[in-house]
């Protein structure tokens, strides 16, 4: 094994059984093992998704063995190994890349090990049981209807000038979400009411590889100095905060948000803290919000059902094909968030206190 994974493998390889408030006599009824599997910590929604669950586990008896892979296939690939011989009932796995885990799960459907998908679908595998997300489609939908709407698309105003950004090409979500927001833009830019002036739209012209903000700002700036010397882009096509904020850099490194050149409308996803700062300062426009508790409730009510022997509730049986089999799925709601709402959404729902945006 490489040094570097082994002692990421160490570092991360913390069993997190003592975090979390679960009551004594759930804790000892000890139902079994979970192991959780989380991408990285560059984002807050993955910590905040596997704290949850952790806690949720735990106030129901279980134990659970929470890993995060830093973005790296090897490492995420090896810590599922690790937890294998622990001995857990299920693994819950957010993939880094939805193609690459199909020999692990293999060996864990050959152990009797259920298999979860977590907020993105692992593919070409027949050994993932259950998907819990959110409905991926409608936050493309949500995104774009956002622009619609801000730009008076509907009242037949336009031309505005669009630049598409689209999520990891290895996260099948991404194409979910640029699929769903394409669903509402392309008629406007086939109208000519919106134009692409670099012409660049498809997944195969706009991914951001593993949804780093540095590429997407890069790529912003490219398009700023080949397209836009003569002409104001007035709206940009964001499908992550952590994109977001990349493009609001190179988009302020050449003079917008001011009175003369005012920013684009800039969307993303996830609300997280530093875009609902960037929206209260007028730069990001709008996010949208996936309750991380609410996706954890879901998995671990999954998990409960299934020790039990039971059917766990989907909501959805028919989306979701990875390639081998459709994964029957829970989808839950996302919800736009912008300047009017982020209060009402995220500090009355107890997601965010109020201190921690301003
Ligand atoms: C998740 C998004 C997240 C993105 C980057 C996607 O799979 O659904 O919530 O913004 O990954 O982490």
């Amino acid at each position: 094994m490489r040094r570097d994974v082994l002692k990421s493998l160490v570092g991360a390889g913390v069993l997190a059984l003592s975090a979390g408030l679960a009551p004594l006599s759930a804790l000892a009824q000890d139902k079994g093992l979970i192991a959780i599997s989380m991408p990285t910590k560059s984002s807050a929604r993955w910590i905040a998704d596997g704290a949850n669950m952790v806690r949720y586990f735990q106030e129901k008896g279980y134990k659970a063995d929470l890993q995060y892979a830093e973005d790296d296939i090897p490492n995420q690939l090896a810590q599922i190994e690790n937890m294998m011989t622990k001995g857990p009932k299920v693994l819950v796995i957010a993939a880094i890349d939805g193609t690459t885990l199909s020999n692990v799960l293999q060996k864990a459907a050959d152990s009797g090990i259920k298999v979860i998908a977590y907020d993105r679908l692992i593919r070409g595998s027949k050994n993932v049981d259950y998907y819990a997300t959110f409905d991926n489609f409608q936050v493309g939908v949500l995104q774009a209807q956002y622009i619609e709407k801000a730009l008076g698309l509907k009242e037949g105003k336009g031309p505005f000038n669009i630049e598409l950004f689209g999520g990891s090409p290895d996260d099948n979500n991404a194409f979910f979400f640029y699929d769903g927001a394409m669903s509402v833009l392309k008629p406007y830019i086939d109208s000519g009411k919106l134009v692409v002036r670099s012409k660049q739209m498809g997944m195969d012209k706009v991914s951001t590889l593993r949804w780093d903000g540095a590429v997407a700002q890069a790529r912003m700036d490219n398009l700023l100095s080949a397209f836009y010397s003569d002409a104001h882009v007035d709206a940009v096509l964001s499908p992550y905060d952590g994109l977001s904020i990349g493009i609001i850099s190179s988009l302020k490194g050449v003079g917008y948000g001011s009175a003369q050149q005012p920013m684009p409308v800039v969307t993303g996803q996830d609300a997280e803290v530093p875009s609902i700062k960037s929206i209260l300062k007028k730069e990001q426009t709008s996010t949208v919000f996936k309750d991380t508790r609410e996706l954890a409730k879901v998995t671990v009510n999954m998990v409960d059902a299934l020790m039990a022997g039971k059917q766990p509730e989907v909501n959805d049986t028919k989306t979701y094909n990875n390639g081998v089999k459709v994964v029957p799925s829970y989808l839950l709601k996302p919800v736009t968030v912008d300047a009017g709402n982020w209060k009402q959404v995220l500090v009355d729902s107890g997601y965010y206190k109020e201190s921690q945006i301003r």
